[in-house]
């Protein structure tokens, strides 16, 4: 299955490759400050493949806070974040926002809560490696 998705200008797009084709989707409503704040809710899937187009590196902002492990990537121009990152001993995996699925059909997607408070800082980053998607590449520029 070839998920696609972006942030509401198009700034931000990405295609996620997920294989083989999911029977169901985990969404997870993340408990964190920040996605309490904006709603969000991410998916990954650990042998997938993402690549994430940026149009105009200059409209993304990248926010991080807290340990300052992951960093989310917000469209500047329509304030959409489609996509989460983390580097990870010189490794960069990632999740996605289902939010900003264009073509996912939402019966599909598997809605939990998630709460990683109390997490220590070595179990959140080996919690990525396992369950982040570790095939990410970025291209920026025009289409
Ligand atoms: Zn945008």
């Amino acid at each position: 299955m070839l998920i696609h998705g972006s942030c509401h200008c198009g700034n931000v797009s990405f295609e996620l490759g997920w294989d083989p084709d999911p029977s169901e989707i985990p969404a997870r409503a993340c408990g964190c400050s920040f996605c309490v704040k904006h709603g969000g809710v991410w998916t990954s899937h650990p042998r997938g493949a993402l690549r994430i187009r940026v149009n105009e590196p200059s409209l993304v902002s990248r926010y991080s806070f807290g340990t300052g492990t992951a960093l989310f990537h917000v469209c500047s121009r329509c304030g959409a974040v489609p996509v989460v990152t983390s580097e990870i001993d010189a490794h960069v995996y990632a999740v996605v926002s289902v939010n900003a699925f264009d073509d996912v059909n939402h019966s599909l997607l598997r809605r939990a809560p998630a709460s990683f408070q109390g997490e220590t800082v070595a179990s959140r980053l080996d919690r990525r490696k396992t369950n982040w998607i570790a095939d990410v590449r970025f291209v920026e520029g025009g289409a």
